[in-house]
């Protein structure tokens, strides 16, 4: 399996027909998988936003003096009603906003970026991921995963995840299959989006490097089971249900 990014792409703007521009500097192949970071849909979707778009409200008020208060640091309350304003909740609201998005990704901020966004103050995620892929997908004639960076628990650092998909299944489901030793599976679904995402960001990088379109070359879904249950659904998600009884306290 190889990855590597396609070159020459140009800074995005609103309105920008990304599908034709990656297709202008890359010759796909039968069985490509094409990994595209979540910053430039959005910016060829328009989402680059500024603070004054998000007058606070009396809740955004409050959670950014709560977040002052235990970080020390200034916050803008206007950020904290953009945050609001992409999440269907916040599960966590100190120290940090965790969000849960309007499309069920679970993520820091909201996902909303600060950094490679020219011109603005803030990049909002796309507002349907996969259906952003969907659009490429279907102009591209290959399966297209759209990434973003995001943290996770547990672990220090971050890493590239799939908030977006289509033209292959989220996930390969080992269930039913054997072991080495001819033990059947039992449990074992494979994020593969996850997997391919996280590849392609190690290509992409995370600052200047302008590259933000990976083509994954070499590597099968296969014929084997697939699902498309990646984002854990509420009531399967013991997790969220502690964090929300959680407080921070200090
Ligand atoms: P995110 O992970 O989706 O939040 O995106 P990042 O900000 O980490 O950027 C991923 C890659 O895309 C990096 O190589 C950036 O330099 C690159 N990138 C971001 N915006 C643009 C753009 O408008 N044009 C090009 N050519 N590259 C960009
Ligand atoms: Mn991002
Ligand atoms: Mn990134």
């Amino acid at each position: 399996m190889e990855a590597f990014a396609v070159e020459g792409l140009p800074e995005i703007r609103a309105g920008d027909d990304l599908a034709t521009l990656i297709d202008e500097h890359v010759d796909f192949e039968a069985g490509d998988v094409l990994c595209l970071a979540s910053t430039v849909v959005s910016k060829a979707e328009g989402r680059k936003a500024d603070l004054a778009d998000f007058p606070a409200s009396s809740r955004a008020e409050a959670i950014a003096e709560r977040l002052e208060s235990v970080t020390g640091e200034t916050k803008d309350p206007r950020f904290a009603q953009a945050v609001l304003a992409e999440s269907e909740e916040l599960v966590i609201e100190a120290p940090f906003l965790l969000a849960v998005t309007r499309f069920g990704h679970v993520t820091v901020n909201a996902g909303i970026d600060r950094s490679n966004v020219p011109g603005a103050e803030l990049l909002l995620l796309p507002e349907d991921p996969t259906a952003s892929a969907e659009r490429l997908s279907e102009a591209l004639g290959v399966p297209v995963v759209v990434t973003d960076t995001s943290g996770r628990p547990f672990r220090y650092g971050q890493r590239g995840v799939a908030i977006g998909w289509a033209g292959l299944p989220a996930a390969r489901d080992w269930r039913g299959e054997s072991d080495r030793d001819g033990r059947e599976l039992d449990v074992t679904v494979q994020a593969v989006v996850d997997e391919l995402a996280a590849a392609a960001n190690l290509v992409a990088g995370e600052g200047g490097g302008g590259t933000p379109a990976v083509v994954i070359r070499g590597w099968e879904f296969g014929d084997h089971a697939g699902s498309d249950e990646l984002f854990r659904a509420d009531e399967d998600d013991l997790v969220r249900d502690a964090l929300r009884e959680w407080e921070f306290e200090r």
